[in-house]
């Protein structure tokens, strides 16, 4: 296996009022390395008194940042967005450290952070309200779009990054504050994101910075009236949890939960394509995406082909620490996550499930676990049911279209899916038939900043990606004036 020395590594403080602290009472949290199972920094939990001081900015903030002009708020944004850029290696670095991805994924997820940020920047300047013919000639009717209000924010630990900058570059764009609760296990790069903000001059308040009890966390800012708007990223109970806090305080929401795409591989596609393209995204971030395939439904003429050009792939992977030249897959961000897979592992095998390649912990220390490869799985295995959050690809044969589509609707998520046919009039069908907030045909997922970027069904609601995303963090005004 692939192995590298860990290099520096920082303590994370809170953001709060533009100044970094420490928690009052100087609590903090271990940060360990999931490719050496050590401890290599701490993290400040925030207490009560600190996330009340977090608000009362946020509100400050608020205020000033929603009487910046679009035109400033977007250079500001796009100076941070330069400082990214500028600072990608060192940050990747640390991503990698605390989360465990290879370096390139780190560096890319930095990268495509900044691109994120541009686009909101300058998406930012052109929120146009309208004006609207009135019945009375004397009468003007404007619509205006306003910044919903100081916004709390709760990102995981699998893109600290990019999960971060989908939220935070909409918020900001539109005049909103931000104060986000970023993940306690991965807490040095989303505050050098944030450093980057206050680098380039972003008001005092307008951005804050917290860790700590995650439920102590969102009870207490979704419960504040001085909180308007609720976002999360994660797992669809506590999504659902949540959701239902937000709506006792009848805060807007955005939800981007789990996800369980199904990947189409239909009897006229190129199944060299496919094993390349769904083959990357599976093992991506060692498959813990919301987005990642995990359900591989292939037309029963191709699934012998399929599944043994998938395991080649999945052999070809160098599994290692994330800084060590030449890892392709890094280990699992937690311990948690290699009991799961130990757990579908178990699950797969006694339901009958063949193991074609993997479905092994890998050493004993750090949380690796081997790209894995099953076959001939039954619909009533756990991770045809449930969301693997691992290297783990699961495949099955089909017959007919109908019955694909069927399978890929047949769960209670609607995130991502992909499909692979070379005839439009398939692919058409798919995209009509098939019940996701995404669908890449023939490429693996190209998620841009442009683009919606959601789900439906238990996957959540609203857009991460496109004007849909400003949409989120605007209000409507009525505004009619007559003149005297
Ligand atoms: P989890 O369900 O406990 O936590 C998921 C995320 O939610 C974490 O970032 C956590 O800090 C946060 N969280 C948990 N309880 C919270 C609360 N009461 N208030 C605010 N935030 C809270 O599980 P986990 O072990 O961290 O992750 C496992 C599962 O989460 C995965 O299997 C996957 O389904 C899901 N997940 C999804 C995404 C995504 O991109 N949609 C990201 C990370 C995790």
């Amino acid at each position: 296996m692939n192995t590298a020395t860990t290099t520096t590594y920082p303590n994370t403080r809170l953001l709060i009022a533009g100044e970094w602290a420490d928690a009052t009472g100087g609590k903090t949290l271990p940060v360990v390395n999931p490719a050496t199972g050590q401890e290599i920094g701490r993290v400040a939990h925030a207490s009560i008194a600190d996330l009340d001081r977090a608000l009362a900015a946020a509100q400050r903030g608020f205020d000033a940042w929603r009487n910046t002009s679009a035109h400033e708020r977007s250079a500001v944004m796009r100076r941070a967005a330069a400082l990214l850029r500028e600072r990608a290696d060192g940050i990747a670095r640390l991503l990698t450290q605390e989360q465990g991805k290879p370096l390139a994924e780190a560096r890319g997820e930095v990268l495509a952070g900044a691109d994120i940020i541009d686009w909101f920047a300058d998406e930012g300047r052109r929120v146009y309200g309208r004006i609207v013919p009135s019945r009375n000639l004397a009468a003007q009717q404007i619509v205006l779009k306003e910044p919903v209000g100081p916004v709390a924010a709760f990102t995981p630990w699998n893109f600290p990054i990019n999960q971060m900058v989908r939220k935070m570059g909409a918020a900001l764009a539109t005049g909103c504050s931000f104060l986000v609760k970023a993940p306690e296990e991965t807490p040095a790069s989303p505050a050098a994101l944030v450093q980057a903000f206050v680098d380039a001059g972003i008001p005092a308040g307008t951005l804050g910075l917290v860790f700590g009890n995650p439920a102590e966390i969102s009870n207490h800012l979704i419960a504040s009236p001085i909180i308007r708007k609720v976002t999360f990223t994660g797992s669809t109970p506590v999504g659902k949890q949540l959701a239902a806090l937000a709506g006792q305080h009848m805060k807007r929401v955005t939800m981007e939960l789990g996800g369980h795409a199904p990947v189409i591989v239909a009897e006229d596609a190129d199944v060299a394509l496919a094993v390349k393209a769904a083959g990357a995204a599976k093992f991506r971030n060692a498959g813990q995406v919301c987005i990642s395939p995990t359900r591989f439904l292939v037309h029963n003429s191709l699934r012998e082909a399929f599944a043994q050009a998938l395991v080649k792939h999945a052999e070809g992977l160098k599994l290692g620490d994330g800084l060590a030249e030449g890892t392709t897959i890094g280990p699992l961000a937690n311990p948690r996550r290699v009991t799961a897979m130990a757990k579908i592992m178990e699950d797969a095998r006694a339901k009958g499930a063949k193991v074609a390649t993997g479905g092994e912990r890998v050493g004993s220390a750090g949380n690796f676990f081997a790209p894995t490869v099953l076959t001939d799985v039954p619909l009533n295995a756990d991770i045809f049911n449930n969301e693997p959050f691992g290297p783990v690809a699961a495949v099955r044969g089909f017959d007919t279209l109908d019955e694909a589509i069927a399978e890929a609707n047949r769960l209670p998520y609607g995130l991502a899916g992909y499909a692979f046919t070379k005839s439009i009039k398939t692919a058409h069908v798919l995209s009509q038939r098939l019940e996701l907030g995404m669908l890449w045909v023939n490429q693996p997922a190209l998620p841009s900043a442009e683009m919606p970027f959601g789900g439906v069904k238990d996957s959540g609601y609203g857009s991460e990606g496109g004007p849909e995303a400003m949409e989120a963090y605007l209000v409507t005004k009525a505004v009619s004036i007559l003149g005297i």
